[in-house]
Protein backbone atom coordinates (compact mmCIF):
# COMPACT_ATOMS: atom_id res chain seq x y z
CA UNK A 1 0.00 0.00 0.00
CA UNK A 2 1.61 3.33 -1.15
CA UNK A 3 0.79 6.22 1.27
CA UNK A 4 1.93 9.33 0.17
CA UNK A 5 2.68 11.65 3.22
CA UNK A 6 2.08 14.63 1.38
CA UNK A 7 1.11 17.11 3.75
CA UNK A 8 3.95 16.62 5.53
CA UNK A 9 6.00 17.56 2.49
CA UNK A 10 3.58 19.70 1.36
CA UNK A 11 4.11 21.48 4.78
CA UNK A 12 8.23 20.78 4.42
CA UNK A 13 7.66 22.40 1.29
CA UNK A 14 5.94 25.68 2.11
CA UNK A 15 8.62 26.09 5.09
CA UNK A 16 11.42 25.78 2.86
CA UNK A 17 9.63 28.34 0.19
CA UNK A 18 8.99 30.60 2.90
CA UNK A 19 12.47 30.87 4.32
CA UNK A 20 14.26 30.23 0.76
CA UNK A 21 11.12 32.43 -1.42
CA UNK A 22 13.36 35.49 0.00
CA UNK A 23 16.70 34.27 -1.21
CA UNK A 24 15.54 32.64 -4.30
CA UNK A 25 15.59 34.41 -7.39
CA UNK A 26 12.32 34.38 -9.74
CA UNK A 27 13.90 31.04 -11.21
CA UNK A 28 14.52 29.31 -7.88
CA UNK A 29 10.66 29.74 -6.69
CA UNK A 30 10.08 28.93 -9.99
CA UNK A 31 11.88 25.46 -9.49
CA UNK A 32 9.88 24.83 -6.38
CA UNK A 33 6.54 25.47 -7.84
CA UNK A 34 7.19 23.62 -10.56
CA UNK A 35 9.09 20.37 -8.30
CA UNK A 36 5.47 20.80 -5.38
CA UNK A 37 3.52 20.21 -8.92
CA UNK A 38 5.59 17.00 -9.80
CA UNK A 39 5.34 15.79 -6.01
CA UNK A 40 1.39 16.34 -5.49
CA UNK A 41 0.82 15.53 -9.09
CA UNK A 42 -2.42 12.60 -9.52
CA UNK A 43 -4.14 13.62 -6.14
CA UNK A 44 -6.66 15.79 -7.63
CA UNK A 45 -6.84 16.94 -11.41
CA UNK A 46 -7.93 20.46 -10.81
CA UNK A 47 -4.98 21.16 -8.12
CA UNK A 48 -2.38 19.19 -11.17
CA UNK A 49 -3.79 22.00 -13.70
CA UNK A 50 -3.59 24.76 -11.35
CA UNK A 51 -0.48 23.68 -10.37
CA UNK A 52 0.37 23.51 -13.75
CA UNK A 53 -1.11 27.33 -14.38
CA UNK A 54 0.77 28.38 -11.65
CA UNK A 55 4.09 27.01 -13.00
CA UNK A 56 3.87 28.32 -16.47
CA UNK A 57 3.27 31.63 -15.34
CA UNK A 58 6.13 31.54 -12.79
CA UNK A 59 7.87 30.18 -16.39
CA UNK A 60 6.83 32.81 -18.53
CA UNK A 61 7.51 35.47 -15.61
CA UNK A 62 4.43 36.49 -15.52
CA UNK A 63 2.31 38.19 -12.24
CA UNK A 64 0.76 35.14 -11.10
CA UNK A 65 -2.93 35.94 -10.43
CA UNK A 66 -4.64 35.72 -7.18
CA UNK A 67 -7.36 33.50 -7.89
CA UNK A 68 -4.82 31.13 -9.08
CA UNK A 69 -3.34 31.44 -5.58
CA UNK A 70 -6.71 30.85 -4.00
CA UNK A 71 -7.81 27.79 -6.02
CA UNK A 72 -4.61 25.94 -4.88
CA UNK A 73 -4.86 26.82 -1.67
CA UNK A 74 -8.34 25.47 -1.93
CA UNK A 75 -7.39 22.22 -3.65
CA UNK A 76 -4.79 21.53 -0.79
CA UNK A 77 -7.95 22.24 1.46
CA UNK A 78 -9.76 19.59 -0.32
CA UNK A 79 -6.87 17.08 0.04
CA UNK A 80 -6.48 17.24 3.42
CA UNK A 81 -10.10 16.37 4.43
CA UNK A 82 -9.58 13.61 1.75
CA UNK A 83 -6.81 12.19 3.89
CA UNK A 84 -8.49 12.44 7.26
CA UNK A 85 -11.27 9.88 5.32
CA UNK A 86 -9.04 7.95 3.65
CA UNK A 87 -7.06 7.45 7.51
CA UNK A 88 -10.54 6.64 8.85
CA UNK A 89 -11.03 3.88 6.63
CA UNK A 90 -7.26 2.74 6.48
CA UNK A 91 -7.62 2.03 10.30
CA UNK A 92 -11.22 0.37 10.37
CA UNK A 93 -9.26 -1.93 7.74
CA UNK A 94 -7.01 -2.51 9.69
CA UNK A 95 -9.33 -3.17 12.96
CA UNK A 96 -10.80 -5.88 10.75
CA UNK A 97 -8.24 -7.93 9.61
CA UNK A 98 -7.48 -8.04 13.66
CA UNK A 99 -10.46 -9.22 14.43
CA UNK A 100 -10.44 -12.05 11.69
CA UNK A 101 -7.03 -13.39 12.68
CA UNK A 102 -8.49 -12.97 16.50
CA UNK A 103 -10.78 -15.43 15.45
CA UNK A 104 -8.72 -17.92 13.06
CA UNK A 105 -5.92 -18.07 15.68
CA UNK A 106 -5.40 -21.12 17.55
CA UNK A 107 -2.15 -20.42 19.57
CA UNK A 108 -1.90 -18.28 22.53
CA UNK A 109 1.58 -17.30 20.96
CA UNK A 110 0.41 -15.54 18.01
CA UNK A 111 -2.48 -14.74 19.85
CA UNK A 112 0.33 -12.25 22.30
CA UNK A 113 1.86 -11.19 18.94
CA UNK A 114 -1.64 -9.59 17.87
CA UNK A 115 -2.62 -7.88 21.31
CA UNK A 116 0.90 -6.22 20.40
CA UNK A 117 -0.04 -5.14 16.75
CA UNK A 118 -3.16 -4.22 18.08
CA UNK A 119 -2.29 -1.76 20.39
CA UNK A 120 0.73 -0.20 17.89
CA UNK A 121 -2.48 0.82 15.43
CA UNK A 122 -3.88 3.88 17.53
CA UNK A 123 -2.96 6.35 18.50
CA UNK A 124 -3.09 6.41 14.03
CA UNK A 125 -1.22 8.93 12.85
CA UNK A 126 -1.89 7.45 9.14
CA UNK A 127 2.09 7.45 8.58
CA UNK A 128 3.57 5.49 5.62
CA UNK A 129 6.02 3.64 8.37
CA UNK A 130 3.24 3.35 11.07
CA UNK A 131 1.02 1.90 8.46
CA UNK A 132 3.55 -0.46 6.72
CA UNK A 133 5.00 -1.71 10.46
CA UNK A 134 1.55 -3.04 11.19
CA UNK A 135 0.74 -4.54 8.08
CA UNK A 136 4.09 -5.96 8.14
CA UNK A 137 3.35 -7.51 11.21
CA UNK A 138 -0.08 -8.72 10.77
CA UNK A 139 1.13 -10.41 7.70
CA UNK A 140 3.68 -12.47 9.59
CA UNK A 141 0.90 -13.39 12.00
CA UNK A 142 -1.27 -14.41 9.34
CA UNK A 143 1.77 -16.53 7.29
CA UNK A 144 1.01 -19.64 9.61
CA UNK A 145 -2.62 -19.51 9.04
CA UNK A 146 -2.47 -19.31 5.24
CA UNK A 147 0.21 -22.24 5.16
CA UNK A 148 -2.43 -24.44 7.32
CA UNK A 149 -5.52 -23.14 4.97
CA UNK A 150 -3.34 -24.31 1.80
CA UNK A 151 -2.71 -27.48 3.50
CA UNK A 152 -6.57 -28.43 4.11
CA UNK A 153 -6.72 -27.21 0.31
CA UNK A 154 -4.24 -30.53 -0.64
CA UNK A 155 -6.39 -32.15 1.74
CA UNK A 156 -9.25 -31.37 -0.58
CA UNK A 157 -7.70 -31.34 -3.85
CA UNK A 158 -6.56 -35.31 -2.92
CA UNK A 159 -10.32 -35.91 -2.21
CA UNK A 160 -10.56 -34.11 -5.79
CA UNK A 161 -8.72 -37.13 -7.35
CA UNK A 162 -10.85 -39.62 -5.85
CA UNK A 163 -13.88 -38.10 -7.49
CA UNK A 164 -13.88 -40.19 -10.34
CA UNK A 165 -14.47 -43.01 -8.06
CA UNK A 166 -17.11 -41.08 -6.16
CA UNK A 167 -19.01 -40.27 -9.40
CA UNK A 168 -18.94 -43.88 -10.26
CA UNK A 169 -21.00 -44.67 -6.76
CA UNK A 170 -23.65 -41.43 -7.49
CA UNK A 171 -24.19 -43.05 -10.39
CA UNK A 172 -24.62 -46.67 -9.54
CA UNK A 173 -26.92 -45.07 -7.01
CA UNK A 174 -29.17 -42.79 -9.75
CA UNK A 175 -29.27 -46.10 -11.53
CA UNK A 176 -30.70 -47.84 -8.63
CA UNK A 177 -33.04 -45.31 -7.66
CA UNK A 178 -33.97 -44.38 -11.58
CA UNK A 179 -34.90 -48.86 -11.89
CA UNK A 180 -37.22 -48.48 -8.38
CA UNK A 181 -39.24 -45.60 -10.26
CA UNK A 182 -39.46 -47.82 -13.32
CA UNK A 183 -40.45 -51.18 -11.45
CA UNK A 184 -43.03 -48.85 -9.48
CA UNK A 185 -44.92 -47.83 -12.77
CA UNK A 186 -48.18 -48.96 -13.71
CA UNK A 187 -47.50 -49.14 -17.47
CA UNK A 188 -50.65 -50.42 -19.16
CA UNK A 189 -49.51 -53.39 -21.79
CA UNK A 190 -49.07 -50.85 -24.38
CA UNK A 191 -46.31 -49.00 -23.11
CA UNK A 192 -44.32 -51.98 -21.66
CA UNK A 193 -41.79 -52.38 -24.74
CA UNK A 194 -40.97 -48.37 -23.88
CA UNK A 195 -40.64 -49.49 -20.27
CA UNK A 196 -38.37 -52.65 -20.66
CA UNK A 197 -36.35 -50.60 -23.29
CA UNK A 198 -35.42 -47.85 -20.95
CA UNK A 199 -34.97 -50.68 -17.96
CA UNK A 200 -32.30 -52.00 -20.25
CA UNK A 201 -30.57 -48.52 -20.75
CA UNK A 202 -30.04 -47.85 -17.24
CA UNK A 203 -29.61 -51.00 -16.03
CA UNK A 204 -26.55 -51.21 -18.45
CA UNK A 205 -24.78 -48.46 -16.77
CA UNK A 206 -25.81 -45.02 -15.95
CA UNK A 207 -22.70 -42.58 -16.61
CA UNK A 208 -22.25 -38.71 -16.10
CA UNK A 209 -22.75 -38.59 -19.92
CA UNK A 210 -25.83 -40.46 -20.50
CA UNK A 211 -27.52 -39.82 -17.34
CA UNK A 212 -29.42 -36.61 -18.74
CA UNK A 213 -31.04 -38.42 -21.31
CA UNK A 214 -31.80 -41.08 -19.53
CA UNK A 215 -33.54 -38.84 -16.77
CA UNK A 216 -35.26 -36.76 -19.90
CA UNK A 217 -36.58 -39.93 -21.35
CA UNK A 218 -37.61 -41.60 -17.63
CA UNK A 219 -39.40 -38.05 -16.60
CA UNK A 220 -41.12 -38.18 -20.67
CA UNK A 221 -42.00 -41.88 -19.48
CA UNK A 222 -43.63 -40.89 -16.19
CA UNK A 223 -45.23 -38.01 -17.62
CA UNK A 224 -46.82 -40.23 -20.70
CA UNK A 225 -48.09 -42.81 -18.35
CA UNK A 226 -49.49 -40.13 -15.83
CA UNK A 227 -51.86 -38.76 -18.44
CA UNK A 228 -52.84 -42.18 -19.82
CA UNK A 229 -53.51 -42.42 -16.21
CA UNK A 230 -55.40 -39.43 -15.96
CA UNK A 231 -57.68 -40.74 -19.47
CA UNK A 232 -58.34 -43.48 -17.53
CA UNK A 233 -59.17 -41.90 -14.86
CA UNK A 234 -61.45 -39.13 -16.40
CA UNK A 235 -63.64 -42.02 -17.81
CA UNK A 236 -63.71 -44.13 -14.77
CA UNK A 237 -65.39 -40.89 -13.52
CA UNK A 238 -67.64 -40.85 -16.22
CA UNK A 239 -68.95 -44.44 -15.94
CA UNK A 240 -69.37 -44.24 -12.54
CA UNK A 241 -71.04 -40.83 -12.89
CA UNK A 242 -73.52 -42.74 -15.45
CA UNK A 243 -73.97 -45.87 -12.78
CA UNK A 244 -75.04 -43.14 -10.27
CA UNK A 245 -77.43 -41.35 -12.26
CA UNK A 246 -79.17 -44.92 -13.11
CA UNK A 247 -79.15 -45.20 -9.69
CA UNK A 248 -80.41 -41.74 -8.87
CA UNK A 249 -83.55 -42.28 -11.86
CA UNK A 250 -84.41 -45.61 -10.05
CA UNK A 251 -84.96 -43.82 -6.74
CA UNK A 252 -86.61 -40.98 -8.39
CA UNK A 253 -88.77 -43.04 -10.12
CA UNK A 254 -89.52 -45.45 -6.96
CA UNK A 255 -89.91 -42.18 -5.38
CA UNK A 256 -93.32 -41.44 -7.48
CA UNK A 257 -94.87 -44.70 -6.30
CA UNK A 258 -96.72 -43.11 -3.41
CA UNK A 259 -97.22 -46.82 -1.99
CA UNK A 260 -93.29 -47.22 -1.07
CA UNK A 261 -92.62 -43.89 0.16
CA UNK A 262 -91.09 -45.00 3.23
CA UNK A 263 -89.11 -48.14 2.08
CA UNK A 264 -87.65 -45.54 -0.50
CA UNK A 265 -86.78 -42.60 2.01
CA UNK A 266 -84.72 -45.51 3.76
CA UNK A 267 -82.91 -46.41 0.43
CA UNK A 268 -82.42 -42.64 -0.88
CA UNK A 269 -80.57 -41.75 2.80
CA UNK A 270 -78.61 -45.02 2.60
CA UNK A 271 -77.50 -44.37 -1.25
CA UNK A 272 -77.15 -40.25 -0.48
CA UNK A 273 -74.74 -41.14 2.12
CA UNK A 274 -72.94 -43.57 0.03
CA UNK A 275 -72.63 -41.12 -2.80
CA UNK A 276 -71.42 -38.24 -0.20
CA UNK A 277 -69.01 -41.16 0.73
CA UNK A 278 -68.12 -41.51 -2.68
CA UNK A 279 -67.65 -38.25 -3.35
CA UNK A 280 -65.37 -37.94 0.15
CA UNK A 281 -63.20 -40.63 -1.49
CA UNK A 282 -62.63 -38.77 -5.04
CA UNK A 283 -61.07 -35.80 -3.25
CA UNK A 284 -59.35 -37.98 -0.72
CA UNK A 285 -57.97 -40.44 -3.02
CA UNK A 286 -54.48 -39.74 -4.26
CA UNK A 287 -54.53 -42.53 -7.11
CA UNK A 288 -56.60 -44.86 -9.34
CA UNK A 289 -56.34 -47.80 -8.01
CA UNK A 290 -56.89 -46.43 -4.03
CA UNK A 291 -59.75 -44.33 -5.71
CA UNK A 292 -61.12 -47.52 -7.61
CA UNK A 293 -61.18 -49.46 -4.03
CA UNK A 294 -62.62 -46.82 -2.17
CA UNK A 295 -65.18 -46.63 -4.93
CA UNK A 296 -65.81 -50.30 -5.53
CA UNK A 297 -66.94 -50.55 -1.91
CA UNK A 298 -69.35 -47.61 -1.03
CA UNK A 299 -70.76 -48.94 -4.86
CA UNK A 300 -71.23 -52.54 -2.98
CA UNK A 301 -73.30 -50.99 -0.33
CA UNK A 302 -75.31 -49.34 -2.81
CA UNK A 303 -76.21 -52.46 -4.43
CA UNK A 304 -77.02 -53.90 -0.95
CA UNK A 305 -79.10 -51.64 0.17
CA UNK A 306 -80.82 -51.68 -3.51
CA UNK A 307 -81.26 -55.63 -3.18
CA UNK A 308 -82.54 -55.26 0.49
CA UNK A 309 -85.21 -52.81 -1.34
CA UNK A 310 -86.19 -54.97 -4.08
CA UNK A 311 -86.19 -57.90 -1.87
CA UNK A 312 -88.58 -55.80 0.31
CA UNK A 313 -90.41 -54.61 -2.61
CA UNK A 314 -90.50 -58.17 -3.55
CA UNK A 315 -92.08 -59.49 -0.39
CA UNK A 316 -94.22 -55.86 -0.29
CA UNK A 317 -95.76 -57.02 -4.03
CA UNK A 318 -96.63 -59.98 -2.81
CA UNK A 319 -98.54 -58.93 0.33
CA UNK A 320 -100.75 -56.27 -2.29
CA UNK A 321 -101.14 -59.21 -4.05
CA UNK A 322 -102.00 -61.71 -2.17
CA UNK A 323 -104.42 -58.69 -0.39
CA UNK A 324 -105.65 -58.26 -4.44
CA UNK A 325 -106.84 -62.00 -4.73
CA UNK A 326 -108.40 -61.84 -1.39
CA UNK A 327 -110.60 -58.82 -2.17
CA UNK A 328 -110.93 -59.78 -5.91
CA UNK A 329 -112.97 -63.29 -4.60
CA UNK A 330 -114.59 -60.76 -1.89
CA UNK A 331 -115.83 -59.00 -5.12
CA UNK A 332 -116.99 -62.30 -6.64
CA UNK A 333 -118.70 -62.40 -3.33
CA UNK A 334 -120.11 -59.33 -3.41
CA UNK A 335 -121.29 -59.45 -7.30
CA UNK A 336 -122.92 -63.06 -6.71
CA UNK A 337 -124.39 -61.26 -3.22
CA UNK A 338 -125.65 -58.05 -5.44
CA UNK A 339 -127.06 -60.22 -8.30
CA UNK A 340 -129.15 -62.02 -5.71
CA UNK A 341 -130.14 -59.14 -4.47
CA UNK A 342 -131.21 -58.01 -7.63
CA UNK A 343 -133.46 -61.14 -8.11
CA UNK A 344 -134.92 -60.77 -4.75
CA UNK A 345 -135.36 -57.15 -5.09
CA UNK A 346 -137.38 -57.91 -8.67
CA UNK A 347 -139.32 -60.29 -6.96
CA UNK A 348 -140.13 -58.85 -4.80
CA UNK A 349 -141.28 -55.92 -7.21
CA UNK A 350 -143.35 -58.68 -9.17
CA UNK A 351 -144.74 -59.44 -5.85
CA UNK A 352 -145.88 -55.87 -4.64
CA UNK A 353 -147.58 -55.85 -8.43
CA UNK A 354 -148.98 -58.81 -8.21
CA UNK A 355 -152.55 -59.63 -6.92
CA UNK A 356 -152.06 -62.83 -4.14
CA UNK A 357 -154.98 -64.11 -5.36
CA UNK A 358 -155.50 -64.29 -8.85
CA UNK A 359 -151.64 -64.08 -9.69
CA UNK A 360 -152.37 -61.13 -12.17
CA UNK A 361 -150.36 -58.25 -12.00
CA UNK A 362 -152.28 -55.89 -9.00
CA UNK A 363 -153.46 -51.97 -9.47
CA UNK A 364 -149.79 -50.98 -8.67
CA UNK A 365 -148.64 -53.36 -11.67
CA UNK A 366 -151.79 -51.77 -14.15
CA UNK A 367 -150.21 -48.01 -12.41
CA UNK A 368 -146.96 -49.00 -14.12
CA UNK A 369 -148.04 -50.18 -17.54
CA UNK A 370 -150.33 -47.53 -18.04
CA UNK A 371 -147.89 -45.00 -17.40
CA UNK A 372 -145.53 -47.05 -20.13
CA UNK A 373 -148.31 -47.13 -22.81
CA UNK A 374 -149.37 -43.70 -22.20
CA UNK A 375 -145.61 -42.39 -22.56
CA UNK A 376 -145.34 -44.37 -26.13
CA UNK A 377 -149.01 -42.45 -27.20
CA UNK A 378 -147.55 -39.36 -25.93
CA UNK A 379 -144.25 -40.13 -27.39
CA UNK A 380 -145.55 -42.15 -30.63
CA UNK A 381 -149.03 -41.43 -30.92
CA UNK A 382 -149.50 -45.28 -30.48
CA UNK A 383 -153.46 -45.71 -29.68
CA UNK A 384 -154.05 -48.17 -26.56
CA UNK A 385 -157.71 -48.70 -25.48
CA UNK A 386 -158.49 -49.56 -21.77
CA UNK A 387 -161.41 -51.93 -21.17
CA UNK A 388 -162.18 -51.93 -17.18
CA UNK A 389 -164.43 -55.32 -16.45
CA UNK A 390 -166.55 -55.27 -13.25
CA UNK A 391 -168.26 -58.50 -11.90
CA UNK A 392 -172.36 -58.41 -11.98
CA UNK A 393 -173.60 -58.29 -9.20
CA UNK A 394 -170.99 -60.28 -6.87
CA UNK A 395 -171.46 -59.25 -3.68
CA UNK A 396 -174.37 -62.31 -3.85
CA UNK A 397 -171.72 -64.70 -4.65
CA UNK A 398 -170.01 -64.13 -1.54
CA UNK A 399 -173.37 -63.69 0.18
CA UNK A 400 -174.08 -66.67 -0.68
CA UNK A 401 -172.18 -69.53 -1.25
CA UNK A 402 -168.98 -67.71 1.24
CA UNK A 403 -166.22 -65.72 1.00
CA UNK A 404 -163.96 -69.17 -0.08
CA UNK A 405 -166.21 -69.32 -2.96
CA UNK A 406 -166.41 -65.91 -4.22
CA UNK A 407 -162.26 -66.30 -4.31
CA UNK A 408 -162.53 -68.86 -6.25
CA UNK A 409 -164.73 -67.32 -8.84
CA UNK A 410 -162.30 -64.38 -8.54
CA UNK A 411 -159.32 -66.84 -10.02
CA UNK A 412 -161.10 -68.38 -12.67
CA UNK A 413 -162.15 -65.31 -13.66
CA UNK A 414 -158.52 -64.23 -13.86
CA UNK A 415 -157.61 -66.99 -15.48
CA UNK A 416 -160.28 -66.99 -18.12
CA UNK A 417 -159.14 -63.32 -18.78
CA UNK A 418 -155.64 -63.94 -19.11
CA UNK A 419 -156.53 -66.52 -21.75
CA UNK A 420 -158.77 -64.65 -23.51
CA UNK A 421 -156.75 -61.17 -23.88
CA UNK A 422 -154.53 -61.39 -26.84
CA UNK A 423 -150.57 -61.95 -25.88
CA UNK A 424 -149.78 -57.97 -25.77
CA UNK A 425 -152.83 -57.18 -24.16
CA UNK A 426 -152.31 -56.30 -20.25
CA UNK A 427 -154.62 -58.05 -17.81
CA UNK A 428 -154.85 -56.70 -14.14
CA UNK A 429 -157.31 -56.97 -11.05
CA UNK A 430 -157.36 -53.59 -10.23
CA UNK A 431 -159.27 -54.08 -7.06
CA UNK A 432 -162.06 -56.46 -4.85
CA UNK A 433 -164.06 -57.77 -7.99
CA UNK A 434 -162.96 -55.11 -10.58
CA UNK A 435 -160.06 -55.90 -13.54
CA UNK A 436 -158.74 -54.09 -16.40
CA UNK A 437 -156.97 -54.93 -19.52
CA UNK A 438 -155.39 -52.70 -21.52
CA UNK A 439 -154.76 -53.07 -25.59
CA UNK A 440 -152.25 -51.95 -27.50
CA UNK A 441 -152.76 -50.85 -30.88
CA UNK A 442 -156.53 -51.16 -30.52
CA UNK A 443 -159.31 -48.77 -30.76
CA UNK A 444 -162.44 -49.09 -28.85
CA UNK A 445 -164.44 -50.34 -31.62
CA UNK A 446 -161.62 -53.63 -32.02
CA UNK A 447 -161.65 -53.40 -28.26
CA UNK A 448 -165.09 -54.05 -27.66
CA UNK A 449 -165.13 -56.96 -29.92
CA UNK A 450 -162.39 -58.05 -28.39
CA UNK A 451 -163.93 -57.81 -24.63
CA UNK A 452 -167.10 -59.12 -25.95
CA UNK A 453 -165.13 -62.69 -26.68
CA UNK A 454 -164.12 -62.64 -22.73
CA UNK A 455 -167.86 -61.41 -21.97
CA UNK A 456 -169.00 -64.68 -23.73
CA UNK A 457 -166.35 -66.67 -22.25
CA UNK A 458 -167.01 -65.66 -19.11
CA UNK A 459 -170.53 -65.91 -19.56
CA UNK A 460 -170.63 -69.81 -20.70
CA UNK A 461 -168.61 -70.41 -18.11
CA UNK A 462 -169.92 -73.47 -15.99
CA UNK A 463 -169.66 -72.30 -12.16
CA UNK A 464 -171.20 -75.34 -9.56
CA UNK A 465 -171.18 -74.50 -6.08
CA UNK A 466 -172.37 -77.50 -3.97
CA UNK A 467 -173.88 -78.88 -6.96
CA UNK A 468 -175.52 -75.76 -8.21
CA UNK A 469 -174.50 -74.35 -11.80
CA UNK A 470 -174.46 -70.74 -10.74
CA UNK A 471 -173.82 -67.52 -13.70
CA UNK A 472 -171.55 -65.34 -13.75
CA UNK A 473 -171.03 -62.94 -15.77
CA UNK A 474 -169.37 -59.01 -16.05
CA UNK A 475 -169.55 -55.65 -17.19
CA UNK A 476 -167.03 -53.88 -19.40
CA UNK A 477 -166.44 -50.33 -19.85
CA UNK A 478 -164.11 -49.21 -23.07
CA UNK A 479 -162.54 -45.93 -23.17
CA UNK A 480 -159.40 -45.18 -26.34
CA UNK A 481 -156.99 -42.90 -25.66
CA UNK A 482 -157.41 -39.38 -26.73
CA UNK A 483 -155.71 -36.40 -27.37
CA UNK A 484 -154.55 -34.37 -24.64
CA UNK A 485 -155.49 -37.16 -22.77
CA UNK A 486 -154.63 -38.47 -19.09
CA UNK A 487 -154.26 -41.55 -17.52
CA UNK A 488 -157.06 -40.62 -14.91
CA UNK A 489 -159.00 -38.88 -18.07
CA UNK A 490 -158.92 -42.38 -20.04
CA UNK A 491 -160.14 -44.50 -17.03
CA UNK A 492 -162.83 -42.12 -15.74
CA UNK A 493 -164.05 -42.62 -18.77
CA UNK A 494 -164.31 -46.29 -19.08
CA UNK A 495 -165.15 -46.70 -15.65
CA UNK A 496 -168.38 -44.18 -16.80
CA UNK A 497 -168.61 -46.44 -19.31
CA UNK A 498 -169.38 -49.53 -17.34
CA UNK A 499 -171.42 -48.00 -14.72
CA UNK A 500 -173.42 -47.01 -18.06
CA UNK A 501 -173.52 -50.86 -18.84
CA UNK A 502 -174.37 -51.35 -15.74
CA UNK A 503 -177.17 -49.70 -15.58
CA UNK A 504 -178.37 -50.61 -19.03
CA UNK A 505 -178.90 -54.47 -17.78
CA UNK A 506 -175.04 -55.54 -17.00
CA UNK A 507 -173.46 -58.55 -18.72
CA UNK A 508 -172.39 -56.16 -21.99
CA UNK A 509 -170.09 -53.66 -23.10
CA UNK A 510 -170.16 -49.83 -23.31
CA UNK A 511 -167.72 -47.36 -25.17
CA UNK A 512 -167.05 -44.46 -23.00
P1 LIG B 1 -172.72 -54.81 -9.22
O1 LIG B 1 -173.23 -55.68 -10.25
O2 LIG B 1 -173.48 -53.55 -9.11
O3 LIG B 1 -171.33 -54.62 -9.29
O4 LIG B 1 -173.04 -55.54 -7.89
P2 LIG B 1 -171.98 -56.19 -6.92
O5 LIG B 1 -172.54 -56.87 -5.90
O6 LIG B 1 -170.91 -56.86 -7.68
O7 LIG B 1 -171.29 -54.89 -6.37
P3 LIG B 1 -170.93 -54.46 -4.89
O8 LIG B 1 -170.02 -53.32 -5.03
O9 LIG B 1 -172.17 -54.14 -4.21
O10 LIG B 1 -170.29 -55.67 -4.21
C1 LIG B 1 -169.03 -56.11 -4.54
C2 LIG B 1 -168.68 -57.29 -3.76
O11 LIG B 1 -167.56 -57.94 -4.19
C3 LIG B 1 -168.51 -57.00 -2.34
C4 LIG B 1 -167.48 -57.93 -1.88
O12 LIG B 1 -167.97 -58.83 -0.98
C5 LIG B 1 -167.06 -58.63 -3.10
N1 LIG B 1 -165.72 -58.76 -3.10
C6 LIG B 1 -164.83 -57.78 -3.33
N2 LIG B 1 -163.57 -58.28 -3.24
C7 LIG B 1 -163.67 -59.62 -2.93
C8 LIG B 1 -162.70 -60.63 -2.72
O13 LIG B 1 -161.48 -60.45 -2.80
N3 LIG B 1 -163.19 -61.90 -2.43
C9 LIG B 1 -164.50 -62.14 -2.35
N4 LIG B 1 -164.87 -63.35 -2.04
N5 LIG B 1 -165.36 -61.19 -2.54
C10 LIG B 1 -165.00 -59.93 -2.84
MG1 LIG C 1 -167.40 -53.57 -8.07
MG1 LIG D 1 -169.60 -55.89 -9.03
Amino acid sequence: MEQEDWKERYKSLSEEMEVLQAQLDDRSLEHLICQMAVALDGHSTVLDRALVTLCKQLKAAEETPPETIQLVEKQLRGLDIEQQRNNKELLQGLHKWVHQLRLNLTTDLSNQRLLGVESSIEPFSGQASQVSGVVNQLVDIQGPLLEGGLSDGFKQAAVVEDLDHHDDEILKQIGSELLIVMTSLNAPQGEMPRVRELTRRIEGGVTLVSLSSIIQDVVSLVASLSSQNSEDFESYLRNLTGQLAEVQAFVEASQKDEQVGGEVAILSNGIHQDVQAIQQAVLASKDLNQLKSNVSSQLLNIVKSVDLFKQKEEDREKRVHERYLQMNTRLEQMEEETQHMKVHVEAERQKAMTDALTSLPNRAGYDEQVSAEFERWTRYKHSFSLAVADLDLFKRINDTYGHQAGDKVLRLIASILSKQSRSTDFVARYGGEEFVILMPGTSAEQASLAVDKIRKAVEKSPFNFHGQPVQITLSLGIAEVREDDSIEGLFSRADKALYKAKELGRNRIEQG
